[in-house]
């Protein structure tokens, strides 16, 4: 017992460094987009200057025109206006270069900004790519058994409490069954632990096979495992029983080249009013105790 609540807390670890790593990261995240949201806010301003310029320069164009115009209206000879026009073109010119560099030399800061930004995003794309599949991995390794590959027992307390909560609203059938493979002791102590073990991986497949994808097995510690079995009554529940209890005897379990019938045992029980979870496992927990008193390969109901 203190094993698997020691496996319990070694999961909730798991579990909760892992949220401290996705909170750090969203930590980082939030800061990386305020860099970005400054570097937007930089380029929105580049942008103004180069339109301020542009304005400027239209001003500067329009007054030379302006002035050109009022000279060409009081000049008196030809050779002069011409010298005033040659004389107001250079200028409008030379404010035409300038203009010109300063564009070139803003627009091309600005195209430095973009392509950081653009380089800073994918850098943020990927690293939330990495640390999506990370705790994705991570949940999946805290939620399964590392021997069956089925959900642990963890799992199974974390779906028990959202069954639990949908049974108090709904009241739709909810039954729990528990499977502990008989004389198990046995296999161990005749084929050994490995085999043992192998027998176990067998045994946890072949029942998680058999039961629907609503359904939840796990492994409750050990050589018991727990079943939840939603929208099913005890009736059902009982056939289902049946049916793993045949799937498992009549298995070609196969020890040292030696055919060997494992058996299984099952306890049985519902919810019903005014029940807490632990009510019903305790007497889930009372019908698998009958079963294995009254000779084994059998299940109950309680
Ligand atoms: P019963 O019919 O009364 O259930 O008899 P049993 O021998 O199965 O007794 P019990 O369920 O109390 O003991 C379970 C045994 O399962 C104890 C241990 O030898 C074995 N076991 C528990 N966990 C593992 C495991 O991870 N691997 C292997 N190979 N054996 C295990
Ligand atoms: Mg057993």
């Amino acid at each position: 017992m203190s094993g698997i609540s020691n496996l319990v807390h070694d999961i909730r670890g798991v579990v909760n460094r892992e949220r401290k790593e996705l909170e750090d990261f969203l930590e980082q995240l939030m800061n990386r987009l305020y860099l970005i949201d400054g570097a937007i806010e930089e380029s929105n301003e580049s942008n103004r200057t180069i339109h301020e310029c542009h304005h400027r320069l239209e001003e500067d164009i329009e007054e030379q025109a302006c002035n050109i115009e009022s000279q060409a209206r009081v000049a008196t000879d030809l050779g002069q206006l011409k010298l005033l026009v040659q004389d107001r073109v250079d200028t409008i010119r030379s404010h035409m270069e300038a203009y010109r560099s300063q564009e070139e030399e803003l627009i091309q800061a600005a195209e430095e900004k973009t392509e950081q930004l653009v380089q800073r995003l994918n850098e943020l794309e990927a690293e939330t790519e990495e640390l999506r599949q990370k705790v994705s991995t991570h949940s999946l390794q805290a939620f399964t058994d590392t021997l069956t590959g089925i959900p642990n027992r963890y799992a199974y307390e974390e779906r028990l409490n959202q069954e639990y909560s949908r049974w108090k609203r709904y009241h739709q059938p909810l039954s729990l069954m528990i499977v502990d493979i008989d004389n198990f002791k046995h296999i161990n102590d005749k084929y050994g632990h490995r085999a043992g073990d192998k027998a176990l991986r067998i045994i946890a497949n072949q029942l998680q096979k058999m039961i629907r994808e609503t359904d939840l097995i796990a492994r409750y510690g050990g050589d018991e495992f727990v079943l939840l079995l939603p929208e099913t009554t005890s009736k059902g529940a009982m056939r289902i029983a049946e049916k793993l209890l045949d799937a498992i005897e009549n298995h070609a379990f196969h020890f040292r080249k030696k055919k060997v019938t494992i058996t299984i045992s099952c306890g049985i029980s519902d919810f019903r009013e005014g029940d807490s979870p632990a009510d019903v496992f305790e007497r889930a927990d009372q019908a698998l105790y009958r079963s294995k008193h009254r000779g084994r390969n059998q299940s109950h109901y309680g």
